[in-house]
């Protein structure tokens, strides 16, 4: 019996930890990339001896890293080491306040004791919830494929129960009164690409998932846990291709046979997933085919996650006041989300996310010298009609200078190198529906079956992995997604194995 074979499009996270599974299994995989590295949003840009992370910095739920290489017969710790960032977050607004969000009970209650008395015991009541709906949404249902609406009808008692309906920061506001301390516990869904005024609570659960396992980041880079999974895939046999477009997924009657490339290369296959975006792998790599131009269509219908500007520098000077992770809260918290998802033009004011990695590992930039981005959420491109390629400079400017004003003074004068990831970027490089940076927006009519299955309902050989698919962004959300994919594919094909052998 000749041994079963599968193609993984797209090399991030999700279509990685695929290709892990699968090539762990017996599968022989091969994983095909567009671009000239792998990692998809977590890119790596190198320049003058500073490395930039190009998108995920906080790493969460190390287990689903562990449970993964374990898969494999490996140890993760034999392929990238882990350091733990604490605090997990500085949080700072404008009139002065900020709050240092850390893993420790005592000190969490002594600041919110100073800044609110009465709310200590209305976080004791919201960590509690988080760690019920984690428990349901996460360690439950979070690697599960959601194939068929009884799967959802399953679920609905334990979502009725933890009153999914509600906004993240409806059940926040619920147990906490101090707006600026609502704001620190429900900003969390934007990590994801939800709005917290929108997202359904149950995604009030990373805050749970934080606490339970921390807040981490590989030695090097999550450039590092990138190399590290190709590392494992390639030491099991598989097979990965770089600067590989694939144009198109091949179908003959109601089966996938493969892909083609657009530099002509092809390779067939038993089965093809997709860790590609959502909507490109319907309406483009399937548009040949009635089905792909229908579920094309619809998916383009759905609602998108806002995009992201981000700002990538390097200074002469590393500035160790700063954490890791800063988030800088601008001066409107409602208004400008309501903006960020809602309005045709930028807003004027921005709320910032800080990444300064060499805070844990000063080997991102030369000695004495940082590394450095920072990142606004702005409208995807059906939202707001920007012309990035003469706003990127002036919008860069209006960031670098807000930074320099609010934390990092003398910044322009320590600059060495400076780059930019627009909207267009995303849409351009990454494949991604209106430039969004994290696929389908995660409402609750978005959620688990409503996403895209991870089996494709009419090419029962297809497959999709990602952000896109149930239970949505973030690295434990695509690792799970992946988990839940190479469940589905591997027992696809042992059984199309044995019905070969019959
Ligand atoms: C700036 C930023 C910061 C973030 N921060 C965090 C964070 O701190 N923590 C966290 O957990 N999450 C974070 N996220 C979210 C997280 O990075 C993503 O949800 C996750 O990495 C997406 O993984 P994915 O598997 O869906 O694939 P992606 O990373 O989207 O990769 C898809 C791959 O498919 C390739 N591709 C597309 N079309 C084709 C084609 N036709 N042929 C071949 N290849 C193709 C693309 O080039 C890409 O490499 C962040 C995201 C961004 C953008």
């Amino acid at each position: 019996m000749s041994r079963k074979t599968a193609v993984v499009i797209g090399a991030g996270f999700g279509g990685l930890a695929l290709a892990i599974r699968l090539q762990a299994a017996g599968v022989a995989t091969t994983l095909v990339e567009k671009r000239d590295k792998p990692g998809g949003r977590a890119y790596v840009y190198e320049d003058q001896g500073f490395v930039f992370d190009a998108g995920p910095t906080v790493i969460t739920d190390p287990s689903a890293l562990e449970e993964l290489f374990a898969a494999a017969g490996r140890r993760l710790s034999d392929y990238v080491e882990l350091l733990p960032v604490s605090p997990f977050y500085r949080l700072a607004w404008e009139d002065g306040f900020s709050f240092d969000y850390a893993n420790d009970q005592a000190e969490l209650d002594r600041q919110i004791a100073a800044k609110s008395p009465a709310d200590v015991a209305g976080y004791r009541r919201f960590l509690a919830y988080s760690e019920a709906v984690f428990e349901e949404g996460y360690l439950k249902l979070g690697a599960v494929p959601f194939l068929s609406f009884r799967d959802m009808v399953r679920a609905g008692p334990a979502l009725a129960r933890l009153q999914a309906w509600r906004s993240v920061y409806g059940i926040v506001s619920s147990f906490i009164a101090d707006e600026q301390l609502r704001q620190a516990f429900s900003f969390h869904s934007l990590l994801v690409g939800g709005n917290p005024f929108a997202t359904s609570s149950i995604y009030a659960l990373i805050h749970a998932l934080e606490r339970r396992w921390g807040v981490w980041f590989p030695r090097g880079g999550t450039g590092a846990l990138v190399s590290g999974m190709v590392r494992l895939f390639e030491d099991l046999g598989g097979t990965v291709r770089l600067n590989a477009e694939v144009e198109r997924i091949e179908v003959a009657g109601a089966r996938v046979t493969g892909i083609a490339c657009r530099d002509g290369w092809r390779c067939e296959a038993d089965a093809v997933a997709s860790n590609a975006d959502v909507v490109h792998t319907y309406a483009r790599l399937l548009g040949g085919t009635e089905r792909g131009r229908r579920e094309g269509k619809r998916l383009a219908a759905k609602r998108h996650s806002m995009s992201l500007f981000v700002v990538y520098f390097g200074l002469k000077r590393h500035r160790p006041e700063l954490q890791h992770h800063t988030v800088l809260f601008g001066p409107r918290y409602k208004a400008l989300i309501n903006d960020i998802f809602r309005r045709e033009t930028l807003a004027d004011d921005f709320s910032l996310y800080l990444h300064s990695p060499c805070a844990t590992d000063p080997s991102l930039a030369p000695a004495g010298a940082g590394s450095y981005y920072v990142l606004a959420p702005v409208p995807h491109l059906g939202t707001a009609q920007v012309d990035w390629e003469t706003e990127a400079p002036r919008y860069r400017d209006r960031i670098l200078d807000y930074v320099e004003r609010r934390c990092m003074p003398g910044l322009r004068e320590d600059l060495v190198t400076v780059r930019c990831f627009t909207p267009h970027d995303f849409r351009d490089e990454l494949n991604a529906h209106l430039g969004s940076a994290f696929s389908l927006e995660p409402i609750l009519t978005q959620s688990a079956w409503f996403r895209p299955h991870n089996r494709d309902d009419a090419l029962p050989n297809l497959y999709v992995v990602g952000a896109g698919t149930h239970p949505g962004a973030g690295l434990p959300g695509v690792v799970g997604s992946a988990k839940a994919t190479a469940g589905l594919m591997i027992a696809d094909l042992g059984h199309a194995a044995q019905a070969g052998a019959a």
